[in-house]
């Protein structure tokens, strides 16, 4: 396959509802669309999960477009591709990036199943035609509130609940959680607020029977999640900490979780996601898929990785109106009863909306070599 064509362009979308996290709260998202074209009028598409500051990884939306004009779009762009899975090869000589350089190779892959006429997730080797997905609830500004998005969440049909935990906001709203309801999968996502020094507060989490907590250290640790690991019962689950297949063998052999999230973006790309997963699956560690307040286009990336037999747990992926006012694809990502049905249609299988796309494009750019 041959690219001839790419553009970036620059969106801003507005939240339903501010999402906070242990690193800040979102009012909107910007993020950067790409779309690669070959020389018979196909558009492959990706986004980059950058966010506009350096709080969940090193990468901003700014940094992103740098790499992705100076260095990643001229090592594709009139290039001859065997296969979408050689692009992340292509990179290797750049360090990290990895959501700069999951942004073009996602858009490839997209093109590429366009290309075969054939879904994105079964380009994937992804068999599953149903996923389950949870959702993710930000951290509330009172208890009730929080109740209240669980019950709705739940009403909805969410497989499970993640909510946002940071220090003040743990184990006494977690007990009323569990109170309120005994049974139900929750799960604590710290985004790495923690250090081992908070280990007492930590294993009181034990009582309450999470699934697991995520990244409760530091963002690039894996020795004291290990050291964490053995004191708690509660399984934990990396995110921030594991950028490729090779951090992943590490932290497995170290012991620093029992399950890992997987997010294309933070990995460099499928392929990268696609080994992560293969080699949890080898050792019996389950994985599920992350959200990155993704537009739909990320959300159908995310949803065609999820069909690999080894995301045994429920996803980050929830319906586009939780999180947008109207979505960038047709149809928007809607989930029935915490289920979301695999598109069929060729790549990521909705249809880019280029009306929604330019309302909500600030500035674009075209990259040809002509
Ligand atoms: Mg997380």
């Amino acid at each position: 396959m041959k690219i001839t064509e790419v553009r970036l362009r620059h969106l801003n979308m507005d939240l339903v509802a501010p999402f906070t996290t242990s690193f800040g709260t979102f009012v909107d998202k910007e993020f950067i669309l790409v779309e690669v074209k070959n020389g018979e009028g196909l558009s492959g598409w990706a986004e980059s999960v950058a966010f506009s500051a350096p709080w969940y990884n090193e990468e901003t939306i700014k940094t992103n477009w740098t790499m992705l004009e100076d260095f990643l779009i001229p090592l594709v762009l009139d290039k001859e591709i065997e296969h979408p899975r050689d692009v992340s090869d292509m990179f290797s000589h750049i360090r990290k990036n990895n959501m700069a350089k999951s942004a073009i190779e996602g858009a490839i892959w997209d093109l590429y199943a366009k290309e075969k006429n054939i879904p994105l997730s079964m380009a994937l080797g992804g068999e599953l035609e149903k996923i389950d997905v949870g959702i993710s609830i930000g951290i509330q500004k009172t208890v009730p509130e929080l109740l209240a998005k669980i019950e709705a969440g739940l009403k909805d049909g969410y497989k499970r609940i993640k909510m946002k935990i940071q220090p003040g906001w743990d184990v006494d709203v977690i007990r009323e959680v569990r109170n309120r309801y005994p049974d139900i999968p929750i799960m604590a996502d710290a985004n790495s607020a923690y250090r081992l020094k908070d280990i007492e507060l930590l294993k009181q989490l034990d009582q309450f029977d999470l699934m697991m907590i995520e990244q409760p250290l530091s963002s690039d640790d894996i020795v004291d999640h290990a050291t964490l690991q053995a004191e708690i019962k509660t399984p934990i689950c990396l995110d921030e900490s594991v950028h490729s297949v090779e951090d992943a063998r590490k932290a497995l052999e170290l012991g620093s979780c029992k399950i890992i999230n997987i997010k294309i973006g933070r990995v460099g790309g499928l392929t990268e996601a696609m080994k992560i997963h293969e080699l949890c699956k080898e050792r019996n560690v389950p994985v599920w898929c992350g959200g990155m307040l993704e537009s739909g286009v990320g959300r159908a990336h995310n949803i065609a990785l999820t069909t690999l037999d080894n995301f045994t747990m429920p996803g980050d992926t929830a319906a586009s109106a939780n999180y947008w006012h109207q979505d960038i694809i047709q149809p928007e990502v809607t989930v029935n009863d915490g289920v979301i049905t695999v598109p069929k249609a060729a790549g990521i299988g909705y249809e880019v909306d280029y009306a929604a796309v330019d309302e909500f494009t600030s500035y674009s750019k075209r990259y040809t070599n002509k």
